[in-house]
């Protein structure tokens, strides 16, 4: 019957599939996302991806890596743990932005692997990953890999060629993984199942830190249980989305100083 077919993020209707509190909820109806992300060296990455996480849905944040203080500092409504084991139960994890790659950092990541939730790995967790495909091979929760073309190029041993769906296709295929193919155009992909393709990337996105707020997107959705592909599409739409208004809100592009910050509310519009 040929290759799964190919849809558009545009067409997902992430804004109306998009997990918002309801009369009866509480504050764990949102999921709770464990989040290990950035280090003393690189705290911002850890503010991004547990502020993203945050500011996207109503999930419950608990953050267990290297750089509590200036996490808690930009959001107070993140809870702390000194280790994985200590997170309590959590829905979803969220790991690798800015995390380093050394020992430690090697052992938490196997640790989070080891769990039966959902985790999304990206940037110094793929780095540690190009070592160990077992981990996500061996794994019977869904895990989401979302490499930019370098990562990508580390983690399956060859730069992407010029087919990037095949690419990820094939990717995803063999380690069992949804895998997220970033650049200007945005590929996702699951074994077997429908791909799908982000065209409207907005290219204030290309700046640092874009990719850890992605993760922290990504992660929150999985925390309230959507299907990993369709979390990976639709939080690549809000993504690109929230980057076109923020260049719109003119201090990207004037350089008169920041422009109005971009509401939930505001991105979630456009995207419905
Ligand atoms: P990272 O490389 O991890 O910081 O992630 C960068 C993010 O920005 C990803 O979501 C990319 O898809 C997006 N991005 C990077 N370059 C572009 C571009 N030229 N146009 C649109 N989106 C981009
Ligand atoms: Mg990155």
């Amino acid at each position: 019957l040929g290759a799964p077919e190919l849809r558009q993020c545009e067409d997902v209707d992430a804004g109306r599939h998009w997990p918002v509190p309801g009369a009866d909820d509480d504050k764990y109806s949102g999921g709770v996302l464990g989040v290990v992300a950035g280090s003393q060296k690189y705290p911002g990455a850890a503010v991004l991806c547990a502020g993203s996480a945050v500011a996207a849905t109503s999930a419950m944040v608990r953050y267990a890596g290297g750089a509590a203080d200036r996490v808690l500092a930009a959001w107070p409504e993140v809870v702390a743990t000194a280790t994985i084991g200590e997170a309590g139960r959590v829905q979803a994890w969220a790991a690798g932005p800015g995390g380093g790659v050394d020992d430690a950092a090697e052992r938490r990541l196997q640790g989070i692997l080891a769990t039966d939730v959902p985790v999304i790995v990206d940037a110094d967790g793929l780095t540690i990953l190009a070592r160990h495909h077992e981990w996500v091979r061996e794994r019977s929760a869904p895990t989401v890999l979302t490499p930019h073309a370098g990562e990508f190029a580390r983690l399956t041993g060859s730069p992407v060629p010029a087919d990037r769906l095949a690419a990820v296709r094939t990717l995803a295929a063999d380690l069992g993984a949804t895998v997220l193919l970033k650049g200007n155009v945005t590929l996702i992909s699951e074994p077997g199942r429908v791909a799908y393709a982000e065209h409207s990337g907005h290219a204030w996105a290309a700046t640092a830190g874009s990719g850890d707020v992605l993760t922290g997107i990504v992660g929150a959705l999985l925390a309230a249980g959507l299907d990993p592909a369709f979390a990976c599409a639709a939080a690549a739409r809000v993504h690109s989305t929230a980057a076109g208004l923020a260049a719109q809100g003119a201090g990207a592009v004037s350089k008169e100083g920041p422009g109005a910050p971009v509401s939930a509310s505001a991105v979630l519009g456009q995207v419905r």
